[in-house]
């Protein structure tokens, strides 16, 4: 192994930086060149290519986003785009490519060890959702659960001196996780996530319990896959009287600093990729699992059913909130 390249897709989480700069680093310490692939797989279609250097990653430990940029690129899905990335992953001599990004972008990275066996490909996972098999964390995600929890902290000020129920709208498509972890850390009285069927009915009683019982001011925390803030407000408004207000994040939970947690994660997938690489794997997804280093076959990963919801958190929660 003498030349890879990195390149970052999909969605940005905070964390991808210190991924790409531990690839770099690492990659470099063991006399491997490193080439970087600008705006994800649209930049491989360009030849948006361009060696990086020890310094070329210096200083971006701590910034959020991905300097190397992202891009959607559907075009990608096509054999014959492809072809033309994988000619200019050839024409730079390139051995190996690492993919900092999602699901999607990991199937890209298949494509192109599929297509052309002589580039191996290993995926990082890097998205705020945690949403991806095979790891117990993914980057971004440790960065957005605390945003959230800063900024439900200071809804919760409001909430309190005004005797009133916020719905936060936090993000996560089809996985829970975000909501599910803040809700326990902000104290939320419901949590509505795409895995658990939840009856809006029971959530308006326990909101009623709550204000019966003296509560100041109840938190639900909804994950934007499962219903909207508002659609949720309607539903409860259906069955209870109260004063509900809804907050979507939004965006704010991809931005900044990466956490301690997300940074040390970064750089130890990062690290781990070049490993990987090195031994000659290919087509395979890094992750973590009861904090040991552990890699997975692209194929595995697609699996959906393996990425496990918590339902003991789910369930303290609800214990805790009563
Ligand atoms: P994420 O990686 O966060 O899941 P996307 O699903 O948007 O984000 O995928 C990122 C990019 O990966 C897409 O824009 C496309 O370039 C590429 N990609 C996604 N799915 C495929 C696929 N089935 N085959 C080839 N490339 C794909």
């Amino acid at each position: 192994m003498k030349k890879i390249a990195v390149l970052t897709s999909g969605g940005d989480s905070p964390g991808m930086n210190a991924a790409v700069r531990a690839v770099v680093r690492k990659a470099i310490y063991n006399n491997i060149e490193v080439y970087g692939v600008y705006q994800g797989y649209q930049g491989l279609i360009n030849d948006d290519i361009h060696k990086l250097e020890l310094g070329s990653v210096g200083d971006t430990i701590q910034r959020g986003g991905t300097f190397l940029y992202s891009a959607r690129c559907p075009e990608f899905k096509e054999p014959e785009v492809r072809q033309k990335g994988i000619a200019n992953l050839r024409k730079h001599g390139i051995e190996g490519l690492v993919v900092i990004g999602g699901d999607g972008s990991y199937r890209g990275a298949q494509r192109i060890s599929e297509e052309c066996t002589e580039i191996q490909t290993v995926g990082i996972p890097g998205t705020i959702d945690n949403d991806i098999n095979g790891t117990d964390f993914t980057i971004g995600f440790d960065t957005a659960l605390n945003t959230i929890i800063e900024s439900v902290d200071k809804i919760r000020d409001t909430a309190s001196s005004h005797a009133r129920t916020f719905i936060i709208e936090v993000m996560g498509r089809d996985c829970g996780d975000l909501a599910l972890w803040a809700g326990l850390s902000v104290g939320a009285e419901t949590i509505i996530v795409p895995e658990v069927e939840t009856d809006i009915k029971e959530v308006a009683e326990r909101i009623d319990h709550g204000i019966k019982r003296g509560k100041k001011h109840s938190i639900v925390m909804v994950a934007e896959g499962c219903m909207t803030g508002e659609a949720c407000a309607q539903e409860l408004s259906k069955y209870v009287n109260v004063d509900a207000r809804v907050s979507v994040l939004g965006h704010i939970q991809r931005g900044g600093s990466p956490t301690g947690q997300d940074r040390v994660l970064a750089s130890r997938l990062g690290g781990h990729a070049i490993d990987l690489l090195m031994q000659g794997e290919t087509a395979r997804g890094v992750g973590i699992r009861d904090n040991v280093l552990r890699s997975t076959p692209f194929d595995e990963i697609f699996r959906a059913d393996e990425h496990q919801f918590d339902y003991n958190i789910y369930e303290l929660t609800k214990e805790l909130s009563i």
